[in-house]
Formats: structure tokens, sequence, C-alpha cells
């Protein structure tokens, strides 16, 4: 008999949700964590970044505050106090998941976990048997392997920065990378956003990829497209980051955010015969099932959406599956995200582009306007509101949002497209005046 039902490799997001659903239905489960309790989105992630997000909208709230008939003389900024603070949290967190694994039995192994065959696990020094496994290793991010790579940070770094630099450059342009570029023009950094291709945002609606990219540029942020780094060189203040087109600059820091890759490296799924994607992460079927009969998979790990919220239901789904006697495949479609940049961006649904490849003829809906507040300050920014629906059956299937607010916003906009209602079912909902989420029940061609 095997020493555990469930033994998890990783506790982040997906695979605490399923050790906890499965022990709490009867499994005796374990789970091994090389790092820290919580993973990614706790630690290095979704909550540390968003309290420098938080932290980093103070220093225009405080400008707009002026026009508001406030005096904010003597306002000043203490990233020592602000990184304190972050980890303070960050430790309560963490001590909250060890709370949960504990109060539901839950063995922890602190340490490294590797498979030797399809059953057994090496961790801690120990041999551990399980009749079923499941991978939720994560992702790290990406480095490239140019010269003075080692000069470089990434976002696991980034969190921990012992002074906030005068200058920065990131390189990449998905979401980590602009989220980043927001945080520290906020913050008052000079911040450059080098990327190898036209646009940031890959994938994401083109109108909003476009009003981003102005809108950060009008605060103040330089991006440099179509180029990459060739070479990254130590100086006495930072770094001197030389571009394969030939720009060179000077940065305090240099932050690449140029991709993630999933944990797959060096944990034994050889052995155990595994099957990995051509871009190396697990590849499962419906039910997180890998190749091999009892070993599964959730999170990043699989690369399907790498979203907290969607390790989380995979994870959720593989324990009521497996020991909860109902069978659930965790949905990918219609899954709302938010992009943390300056302004934020919501998103549900698919892009004008996909949802003409996909229903042939859209009727799309658009609006472009300053909000109420910045009516009394001279800020020139925009809020920006599209819905894409489906020409035929009158369905939204997309709806998408710039500004203040967007994530808020698009949580409840996300259950309208999920459940498939129509451009009338939106407009015949009642506006909530002024706000800029009634945009959604006002949009006219
Ligand atoms: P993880 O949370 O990464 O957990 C995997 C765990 O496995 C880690 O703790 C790791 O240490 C451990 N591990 C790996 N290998 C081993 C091993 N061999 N043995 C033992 N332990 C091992 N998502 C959002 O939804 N919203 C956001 O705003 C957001 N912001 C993000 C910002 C940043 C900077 C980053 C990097 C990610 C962000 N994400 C966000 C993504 C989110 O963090 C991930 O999708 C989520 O954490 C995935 O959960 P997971 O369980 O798959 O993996």
């Amino acid at each position: 008999m095997a020493d555990f039902d469930l033994f998890v490799i990783g506790a982040g997001s997906g695979g605490v949700r399923a050790a906890r659903i499965s022990a709490e239905n009867g499994a005796k489960v374990a789970i091994a964590e090389e790092y820290l309790v919580g993973g990614t989105c706790v630690v290095r992630g979704c909550i540390p970044k968003k309290l420098l997000v938080y932290a980093s909208h103070f220093s225009e709230e405080f400008e707009d505050a002026a026009s508001y008939g406030w005096n904010i003389d003597g306002v000043k900024f203490d990233w020592k106090t602000l990184i304190a603070a972050k980890d303070k949290e960050i430790d309560r967190l963490v001590g909250l998941y060890h709370t949960t694994l504990k109060n539901n039995n839950v063995k922890l192994y602190e340490g490294r976990a590797r498979l030797l065959d399809k059953n057994t696990i090496e961790v801690c020094g120990q041999k551990v048997t399980a009749e079923t496994i499941l991978i939720a290793t994560g992702g790290h991010p990406f480095m490239p392997d140019h010269p003075g790579i080692e000069h470089a940070i990434s976002s696991n770094e980034v969190f921990h920065l012992e002074t906030l630099p005068k200058s920065m450059l990131i390189a990449g342009a998905g979401y980590i990378a602009v989220e980043f570029a927001s945080i520290f023009n906020g913050l008052g950094v000079e911040t450059t956003v080098l990327y190898r291709r036209e646009k940031v945002l890959r994938g994401f609606d083109e109108d909003l990829r476009e009003h981003l990219t102005s809108e950060m540029t009008a605060k103040g942020i330089r991006f440099i497209f179509n180029d990459t780094i060739a070479d990254i060189e130590k100086t006495k203040t930072g770094v001197r980051v030389t571009c394969a087109k030939g720009d060179v600059g000077d940065y305090d820091q240099v932050m690449l955010a140029v991709g993630r890759n999933p944990n797959t490296r060096d944990i034994g799924l050889e052995q155990a015969g595994v099957k990995l994607t051509p871009g190396g992460a697990v590849a499962v079927d419906a039910l997180s099932k890998s190749s091999v009969e009892n070993i599964y998979a959730v999170g990043d790990v699989t690369d399907r959406i790498n979203l907290t919220p969607v390790a989380i239901k995979e994870g959720h789904a593989f324990a009521l599956t497996k020991y909860g006697g109902q069978e659930i495949s965790p949905e990918h479609d219609n899954v709302p995200a938010a992009v943390f940049s300056q302004p934020q961006i919501g998103t549900v649904g698919l892009t004008e582009v996909a949802a003409k490849e996909k229903y042939g003829e859209v009727d799309v809906y658009r609006a472009h306007f300053r909000v109420l507040k910045h009516t009394l300050t001279p800020r020139s920014e925009k809020t920006f509101v599209k819905m894409i629906v489906d020409k035929k059956s009158q369905v939204v299937v997309g709806a998408h949002i710039l500004g203040m607010d967007a994530a808020e916003i698009i949580q409840g906009i996300g259950i309208a497209v999920k459940n498939k209602l129509t451009k009338a079912d939106f407009d015949r909902t009642l506006a909530i005046h002024p706000t800029t989420a009634e945009e959604f029940v006002l949009l006219k061609k």
C-alpha cells in the first residue's frame, strides 16, 4: 500500500487548492514545496505586484487632489517602507497557507520533490510513495542567453530591490512588463520599455494595444519597438544596455519580462513517462490527466491559461473528480482577465479579430471618453470601452475596457458574457450614473 493517496508537487495556487479539497474528501494527502508555501501568486506574483500597483497610483492621486482643492506640499515616497510593509503582508499570507494545510491534515514536505517512477517521489532525503501524483510546479521567468544576462533581474528579484532605481529598462511587452513599467513610472522612475515586435500585449484586442501604448507614452514611459537586447554591461551606477539596432542606454536596473516557462525540468517526468507539449508544458486532457494514468497536472505547468483563478479552478476540479465522486472539467472559455497597467485593462471573451474569424459578421461598439474625475484635472487620459457582438445571434462575445477601475468593472461584465447575454440584454439594464461602467449598457453604433 502506498504512503499517500495523493502527493502534490508544488504548493502554489493550484497545488494547495487540490490538496485541501482532496483531503476534505477523505484522501490522505502530502504536498512538497521547495520555496515558500503559497506559490508565485502570493509570494512573487499577483499579490505583491498589486500592492506595488496601489503604491504607484498615489503619485497621480496626489497630483489630481490638487485640482480638487487639496494642498499636497511635502508629499514624499519611501521605497523601503513600502517593501517592508509588503513583505509583512506576504509573510502573513504564507502563514495562512501553512495553517490551511495543517488544518486539513495535509503533510507538508519543505523541499524539492522529484519523481523516481510513476508512484515514487524523492523528497527531503526520503522516498515516498503515492497512488496518485499531481504536478503543480508552476513556471519561472525565461531569461534569454545573451551576454551580460547575469546583470539583469526578473520579476522574481524586482520585489526585493534594496533601493528604488532612478531609471529602469524593462524588456518585454506582455502583461508583466507593462504592469511593472507602470509601477515604476508611477513611483517616479524614468522608465523605458523595449520590445522586439511593434506593439505591446500580443493577443489582446488591437484597440486596447494601441490605446494603452499611447496612454503609457503620455504618462512619460519611453517605448523602443522592433529591437532586442544585444549586450548588458555592468557600470559604476548600474548597467549599460546595447540593443541589436545600436541603441545604447545607461540605466540603474534592467528587468526582463519576456515570458515564462513551465517548471518541468529535472523533476523526473521522463522517468515516469509523462509526455510534454512542444512548449515543454505537461500535456493533459480535459480532466487534467497526463499521458500516465495516475499522474495529473494543473496550473501554469500545463500552460493552458496562466492565471491564478484558472490554476485554482483546475486544482479544485481535479480534486472533486478524483475524490469527490464528480466529473468536472475546468472551463477555459470566457475567462475574464485584467492587466494592472496604468490605465488598467479589463477584458473578457474574444478580440475583434478572433470574433470575426469565429462568427464572420460582428457588430462592434466603441466609446472613447474622458471620465468625470478628469474634467477637473489637467489630465488628458481617456477611457476606452469596446463591445463585440455576433451579428446573427446578437450575443455579446467580447467586452474590453481600458481605464480607471477596469479590472473591477470587467468582473461583472464577465458574468454576462459567460452566460451569453445579448446586446439587447445589456441595453435593457439601467445605467448607474455617473460611472464609467455605465458605458457598457449605453453603447450605440
Ligand atoms: P505556482 O503558484 O507558481 O506554484 C508552483 C509552486 O511549486 C511554487 O511555489 C514552486 O516553488 C513549487 N515548486 C516547483 N517545482 C517544485 C519541486 N520540484 N518540488 C517542490 N516544489 C516545487 N495571475 C493572476 O491571476 N493575476 C495576476 O495579477 C497575476 N500577476 C502575476 C504577476 C507576476 C509577476 C507573475 C510572475 C505571475 C502573475 N500571475 C497572476 C500568474 C499567477 O501567479 C500564476 O498563474 C499562478 O501562481 C499559477 O499557480 P500554480 O499553482 O500553477 O503555480
